[in-house]
């Protein structure tokens, strides 16, 4: 198993940009699709990260109406 590597920054990054890991490695932050959400401070190496690996998060999105926040008992 690798090890994530984990880097904070003083600021967001935008989603473009390049950013250097302490072991080399060069991370892209991604676009993950969503307009409002905003990239992270922290970068990682973690393969399945939405916004440094890739992991698709685009097109999972759903609107809904909640009806009950109650699962009801049998009757
Ligand atoms: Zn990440």
């Amino acid at each position: 198993m690798v090890e994530v590597i984990v880097k904070e920054l003083p600021e967001r990054p935008k989603p473009g940009e390049k950013v250097q890991l302490p072991n080399g490695e060069t991370i892209r932050v991604r676009h993950v699709g969503i307009p409002w959400l905003l990239p992270p401070k922290k970068v990682c190496n973690d393969p399945e990260c939405p916004w440094h690996g890739h992991l698709s998060v685009r097109g999972q999105i759903f609107t809904v109406v909640v009806e009950s926040v109650h699962a009801g008992l049998p009757q």
